[in-house]
């Protein structure tokens, strides 16, 4: 995941921050956790004579340097919070940032946008460097509806309430009270008796909460539909691609990555379903009379091993993913090992760019947070010694270098590429180490099994995420096209689609529970149509990693670092192809890619 967004600069690299023009608008010491240090610089800029397109460039800079101030502030808090939940002093300056001072940010924003949109009339600017800043502000500009704010806020308490009940859901199991979350390692069990039984506590928990979860969902589709309408869309699909900046693809592009996937992926993830159903020694075929591949058969390793062991803490975690890096290619990894050594356990205090061990009272997950002003990224995981951390560290580490390789753009906004791009470097990362940990002093042996394992690990994760990523994208395109709809209908259209999109595994007397799968994706909820950005970035991920097999590691990783260094100053389609990609994810991208994914499966020994 990405997160967008620090803190002070250790002395050590302070001569970092000379590479990038600074300006003198906002001063070096704002606050900008305060809203009153905050006011009189918007209030500059709503009112500041603009004569001349250089002085509208002027501005644009200064401007950028005060959203970057006020994402810094907001950056610093949401870290300090995240490393220590029991600090309740930071989370209530997180709260307070969020609660107070954002919301008096977001209307004078749009006055200022709204400025812009008048001052670039007068003072027209160059296209090539200018063109996808306008039109994100005039899509922002033409959707704005007064009417729509208070819908924007009970939205929001609706998503507040979901989340309140769906974190709240617990179950007592194997002798204790768990939450869902917790209940996910007993799916990795060799015993599938005991699998099964944790597998159905959870299923029947979420249940017994289906028709409240329906509930929240009517209400905030139905409002979601009442928004579009107000700022004059027929519904809520074009209403949303307009206001998540989807200029370069539209719905039709998306219903073609459903059938890319439905046609090429479907069938090659089956067919890893039927094999790990002969491995389980069960039937992978539901109606032959044995016993078929069930729900709770999918996480367990096929051959009954025991989780990957690779490192034992953060600082040999950092020392390994940098001897990977340095195997792959030395700028980045002298880009990894600027940001220390892995050993720093205080959140963002004295400049420190990671906190990477798991302790108590660490929030969940794992993300990667550019602070703008500073420009320095922040990782942020709970590595337990684990394969899945090594993933984590190589996917964050990727958002780093983007956020690196961009940072002496002048304007905040291009130094943030949209999602579909952001997560092809984290994404690709991924892909490209994979060859190199087993590199001299990185994780594994060369050529020995948990290597093997390792890698074929990722590239089976890499394909089989795009069916899920359908059937969720598939699933809202037809509710915010069909509003009115029955939950009956919307419960027999999930199951239309996990037809079409899902494992081949047994439902037989799970038909409630099936139907009611999609309330486990709480994007569906919380941020609508927010999905699809991650197949699309896998394909591209899975492209450049073809690069690297065909033309060599070399030119894949100068796309690479030619097509971060852009940031977001061009539009999507410019930003694939400055990373040798095709931005299309129809049929035949992936076929192709999934022809090659087959391929090199099979090269690798379960
Ligand atoms: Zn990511």
């Amino acid at each position: 995941m990405v997160a967008r967004s620090c803190a002070s600069v250790p002395s050590t690299r302070m001569t970092m921050n000379t590479q990038w023009q600074q300006s003198t608008f906002v001063p070096a010491h704002l606050d900008a956790t305060k809203f009153d240090g905050i006011e009189p610089l918007l209030v500059d800029l709503m009112n500041r004579p603009v004569p001349s397109a250089r002085e509208l460039e002027q501005w644009l800079i200064d401007r950028s340097e005060l959203t970057a101030a006020c994402s810094e502030a907001r950056a610093n808090l949401y870290i300090t919070t995240t490393c220590n939940t029991e600090d309740k002093e930071a989370a209530q300056a997180y709260s307070a940032f969020v609660e107070h001072v954002e919301p008096r940010l977001k209307p004078l924003n749009f006055e200022l946008d709204k400025r812009f949109v008048q001052l670039v009339l007068q003072h027209p600017l160059p296209a090539e460097r200018y063109m996808v800043l306008e039109r994100a502000t005039h899509a922002e500009v033409e959707l704005y509806r007064d009417e729509n704010v208070p819908i924007e806020t009970q939205l929001a308490l609706l998503t507040q309430k979901f989340e309140q009940v769906a974190g709240s859901l617990s179950v007592f199991f194997d002798g204790q009270e768990r939450t869902l979350p917790q209940m996910a390692r007993y799916q990795e069990l060799p015993d599938r008796a005991v699998r099964e039984s944790a597998w159905r506590a959870v299923a029947d928990r979420r249940l017994k909460e289906a028709s409240a979860f329906n509930d929240i969902y009517d209400q905030m589709t139905s409002l979601r539909q009442q928004v579009a309408r107000n700022a004059g869309f027929t519904d809520y699909v074009g209403y949303t691609f307009k206001a998540k900046h989807r200029f370069d693809y539209t719905p039709r592009h998306c219903f073609e990555f459903h059938a890319g996937v439905e046609h090429e992926v479907v069938p090659l993830v089956r067919s890893l379903d039927r094999r790990r159903a002969a491995q389980l020694g069960l039937g992978g075929d539901m109606k032959s009379g044995m016993q078929a591949l069930r729900p709770w058969d999918l996480s367990v390793d096929p051959k009954g091993r025991g989780p990957l062991h690779p490192f034992s803490n953060g600082a040999e975690l950092m020392r390994k993913s940098v001897a990977t890096m340095r195997s792959l290619d030395q700028r980045l990894a002298e880009m990894l090992a600027s940001m220390g050594d892995g050993s720093e356990a205080r959140g963002a205090m004295q400049g420190a760019c990671l906190d990477l061990d798991s302790r108590k009272g660490k929030a969940p997950g794992g993300y990667q947070y550019m602070r703008d002003r500073s420009r320095q990224p922040f990782i942020f995981m709970n590595a337990a010694g684990l394969h899945k951390d090594v993933e984590t560290m190589v996917h964050e580490a990727g958002h780093a270098f983007h956020s690196m390789l961009s940072r002496q753009e002048p304007l905040v906004e291009y130094r943030h590429s949209p999602i579909e791009f952001a997560e092809v470097a984290s994404m690709s990362m991924e892909l490209l180490s994979m060859k190199h940990w087993a590199a001299s002093g990185a994780f594994y042996q060369p050529g020995s099994e948990d290597f093997q394992r390792a890698c074929r690990e990722q590239i089976k994760r890499s394909v089989m995420l795009l069916p899920w990523i359908a059937t969720i994208d598939a699933f809202q395109h037809w509710v915010y096209s069909n509003p009115g709809h029955t939950r009956q209908e919307r419960e027999a259209m999930w199951v239309v689609l996990d037809q079409r999109f899902g494992n081949a595994i047994s439902w037989e007397g799970l038909e409630d529970v099936r139907a009611n799968l999609w309330q486990r994706q709480l994007h569906l909820f919380s941020v609508p149509f927010y999905y699809i950005e991650y197949g699309i970035a896998q394909l591209g991920a899975l492209q450049l990693w073809l690069i690297s097999l065909e033309q060599g590691e070399k030119t894949a990783i100068d796309y690479y670092m030619k097509a971060l260094s852009l940031g977001g100053g061009k539009p999507l389609p410019e930003l694939f192809s400055a990373a040798g990609l095709r931005f299309d994810f129809g049929p035949e991208t992936i076929a192709r890619l999934c022809e090659r994914v087959q391929q090199e499966l099979e090269k690798l020994p379960e």
